[in-house]
């Protein structure tokens, strides 16, 4: 399918989802193989209906794309998104190799709408210093330290490849 079909599409279903149905945001998302032409998964912003703060659109799509393919790895496939995803989103997209995003709407245009994405964004810009927004703290614990000794011991023959 053509992606600006793909496109099309995931506007008239967000549309559905957030106004008809009302289960988040004007969120929507996709993962698309450049490749074959072909979607693999779609997601929908569900944050109030689902009473969880990580169900972004970007999230649900990653998900959904990897539970189908039954893997945690995205390599070669595209992320689109109605909106510039927010930095737990570009996390999940790094975390599952992927490495094309798209989107239509930036973080200007989300905070008219009410969402908080530029001030997360801007957080970790300036160094995850401003402890209104977070506070982050170092403990010191030998219990975890001794789980990381053992995960590393354990896991010697991979040589240390991250994942
Ligand atoms: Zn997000």
């Amino acid at each position: 399918m053509d992606i600006r079909d793909e496109i099309a599409k995931t506007a008239e279903l967000t549309r559905k989802s957030c106004i008809e149905k009302r289960r988040g945001g004007p969120f929507g998302a996709f993962i698309f193989d450049e490749k074959s032409g072909k979607t693999i998964a779609r997601g929908f912003n569900r944050v109030t209906s689902a009473h969880d703060p990580t169900a972004h659109a970007e999230i649900e799509a990653i998900r959904a794309a990897c539970k189908k393919l039954k893997t945690y790895d995205l390599s070669g496939l595209s992320l689109y998104a109605t909106g510039f995803p927010c930095p737990m989103c570009l996390s999940a997209a790094i975390w599952a190799n992927i490495k094309n995003v798209y989107y239509s709407k930036s973080y200007a245009d989300a905070a008219k709408i009410g969402f908080r994405d530029d001030s997360i964004s801007n957080f970790i810009k300036g160094g995850l210093k401003n402890s209104k927004i977070l506070k982050i703290s170092k403990i010191k614990s030998p219990a975890l330290d001794s789980v990381y000794d053992e995960y590393r011991a354990q896991n010697a023959h991979l040589g240390g490849a991250p994942y």
